[in-house]
């Protein structure tokens, strides 16, 4: 595995997936494996009552969950049967504490500023309206505050490289920064063969985000399910394609071969 962890809101998904995409490497985002990993673990105190409880025992409570999920990680990642493929696996669940037996160079932390975690909240809500998400993003900034915190103190600690994202971040400066400990394991590691294992990977990726996503729009009852931008599964080299469909969408395209973006839309 190579992983990018750090605090909600410092822009994780968007690089882990450029870098996914630039060095063909399988994308694992822990969060598209929520109700998934929900379902396989005792179920746990609710968000609301974990936020209620304050900042600091709700980055508590985060932990605890980030803790119990990660052999489920690993467990995920080994059953993608992927040889001597890395996978690329990012989430604010890869706590810095559990570094230990990542190898040198096969993990970078990002820190975000408060105001920058604020900004990708407030962009996300305006994308999909969550009024459950809206009512409780002061108590979840708190958290997500201390949990920036935590990432800092825990990689320097564990002598883990991190990357401050301020407030108006430079995502050209920022990714440069994210790849330059990542580099030699980046360059010189297997990565997926062009045709059908690249595009075998990107399908089951798509498929895991469907699954994430129909459940999430079911839980949190959203009038109209949004889009995502799944991957085209074309399976040639580089392919940075996506299309932005909702699920259901994907599904129907998916059932009847690869959803190829340059095809469908
Ligand atoms: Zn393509």
């Amino acid at each position: 595995m190579i992983w990018i962890g750090g605090a909600p809101g410092a822009g994780k998904s968007t690089l882990a997936w450029k870098i996914s995409r630039a060095y063909d490497l399988p994308l694992h985002p822990v969060d598209l494996w929520a109700y998934d990993h929900a379902g396989r673990l005792p179920p746990t105190a609710g968000l609301d009552d974990e936020l209620a409880a304050g900042a600091t025992r709700a980055a508590d409570s985060f932990e605890a969950d980030a803790a119990r999920r990660l052999a489920l990680v690993v467990e995920d990642v080994r059953a993608r049967e992927l040889g001597a493929v890395p996978a690329l696996v990012e989430g604010p669940q890869l706590l810095p504490t559990f570094s230990g037996e990542l190898p040198t160079g096969r993990g970078v932390w990002l820190v975000p500023d408060p105001a920058q975690t604020r900004n990708a909240r407030a962009e996300r809500l305006a994308a999909v309206p969550v009024d459950a998400d809206r009512a409780r993003l002061a108590a979840l900034l708190g958290r997500d505050a201390v949990l920036a915190d935590r990432t800092r103190t825990q990689a320097l600690a564990a002598g883990q490289p991190v990357v401050d994202v301020p407030a108006s971040p430079d995502w050209t400066a920022i990714g440069t920064a994210v790849e330059a400990p990542l580099g030699p394991a980046l360059r010189t590691s297997p990565r997926l063969d062009a045709g059908p294992s690249l595009s075998t990977q990107r399908r089951f990726e798509n498929g895991v985000a469907s699954r994430q996503g129909q459940l999430w729009s079911a839980a949190v009852g959203l009038p109209d399910a949004p889009t995502f931008p799944f991957a085209c599964e074309c399976g040639r080299t580089r392919c940075a394609a996506v299309g932005p469909v909702t699920a259901v969408e994907y599904d129907t395209y998916a059932a009847g071969g690869p959803f190829v973006v340059h095809e469908h839309l």
